[in-house]
């Protein structure tokens, strides 16, 4: 996003932002004005993926030259007008396959990873061109499909026909093109980016809270917005709080999860949505966040074993567990009591956590079963996560009971 003579230019990473998450766009449009400063944010993880992205796109194009098709590489990385006016002159030329092309229309820019050209007829002559996109994920998202949405549209503007067709080359598909059909996805990829476009228009005026979604894991404004949810002390970091239930919680002037332990049992209103027995669950998990918060230490509840729920599971688990506590670091788990281990446990929400590449502190076995929910939580650091498994593993060989939740986080 960019401003330039007065006007916010967008590009295909824009839309798919705005998809995400609509108080990016809002952050975004502050940075392009000038009232707000660009994110200072590094992640390795990010960086390796761009890498392999980028090894994925020259394999394939490597795979082409095989083939026998000449490339055009157009140089550079930022839609110039240099990079655009030599995108059109390769196109005018008819030339086979070019990549980084550079493409602009109006307010909106983006460089499309290859377009190949095909035998079309277009304002160039008995040819055009349509887009291929490289992607590592082994399913399409709609943010590619969009993406590849608006490098159509550019193209349709810069050639004088609409490109039928738009590509996606996945690692596993042994250089196969998957192929989608335009006009499929061509009102979805109208709405999204009209909105984009008024979200825009709105400028700061915009009015966006950084709820939580998925896309804040790779966000740039990340730290930013945990923040301003921690400064907040935002219902959301409530661990496994619903959507709905941070709605009704609000509609009835309950904001912040202090509130919410604090909130009276039974529940002071009616919810339109959802039961009172799901609020007051939300309470419970909320007070021993606070409680935990209080001290300054991990706070857990004993719950008794439900059947058929992932505790259950644990239960099961658990000779395994202290067994494993009984031997020295050098037993233990390994090999086919691993697998014996992922044999048994019948719940596919269940991550098998194997000691193997990860350093774990020594009374931790090597093997465990473990709630996905504690994985995904509030302990965004791999010690916190550990520090946490050894008191969860203390607790159940202490009590032979099992934690509703500790350091916040719910495990059942
Ligand atoms: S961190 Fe999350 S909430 Fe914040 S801008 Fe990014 S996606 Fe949106």
């Amino acid at each position: 996003m960019k401003r330039l003579n007065g006007t916010i230019h967008l590009s295909t990473s824009d839309i798919v932002g705005h998809l995400n998450c609509n108080h990016l766009s809002a952050l975004d449009v502050r940075v392009a004005s000038g009232l707000l400063a660009k994110p200072d944010h590094y992640d390795p993880l990010l960086e390796i993926l761009r890498e392999r992205g980028y090894r994925h796109e020259q394999a394939y194009i490597e795979h082409l030259e095989a083939r026998g098709y000449k490339i055009t590489v157009i140089e550079g990385f930022d839609i110039t007008e240099e990079a655009v006016e030599a995108t059109i002159e390769a196109m005018r030329k008819g030339k086979a396959i070019i990549t980084q092309g550079a493409l602009r229309y109006n307010r909106w820019s983006g460089r499309a990873d290859i377009l190949k050209r095909v035998e079309i007829p277009s304002d160039f002559g008995d040819w055009s061109y349509e887009v291929i996109d490289t992607k590592l994920a082994r399913e399409t998202k709609g943010g590619t499909i969009l993406q590849l949405c608006l490098y159509a549209d550019l193209l349709t503007d810069m050639q004088g026909v609409a490109p039928d067709h738009v590509y996606v080359v996945a690692p596993w598909s042994d250089y196969e093109p998957q192929v989608f059909r335009v006009a499929d996805y061509a009102a979805y990829f109208r709405r999204v980016k009209t909105a984009a476009e008024v979200a825009v228009d709105q400028g700061s005026d915009s009015i966006t809270y950084p709820e939580p979604k998925d896309h804040c894991t790779i966000c740039r404004w990340r730290n930013q917005c945990d923040q301003r949810r921690r400064d907040d002390d935002h219902l959301c970091l409530v661990a496994n709080i619903t959507k709905n239930q941070i709605c009704e919680l609000q509609a009835n002037g309950i904001a912040t999860t202090q509130a919410l332990a604090d909130m009276p049992i039974p529940i002071p209103f009616v919810p339109r949505k959802g039961s009172p027995v799901s609020i007051e669950k939300a309470k419970a998990q909320a007070s021993i966040q606070v409680q935990a918060r209080e001290a300054g230490e991990l706070r857990y509840e004993l719950l008794d074993v439900v059947q058929e729920t992932v505790l259950a599971v644990f239960e099961e688990l658990r000779p395994c567990i202290r067994s494993d506590h009984r031997h020295s670091r050098a037993h233990g788990f390994q090999g086919q009591p691993a697998q014996a281990l992922r044999n048994r446990c019948p719940q596919p929400d269940i991550e098998l956590l194997e000691g193997k590449g990860h350093v774990l502190p020594a009374r931790i076995p090597k093997v465990l079963h473990v709630p996905r929910q504690i994985m995904r939580s509030d302990f965004t650091e791999p010690n916190r996560v550990h520090i946490g498994l050894v008191l969860l593993l203390e607790s159940v060989n202490r009590s032979h009971r099992l934690p509703r939740s500790f350091g916040g986080v719910s495990v059942n």
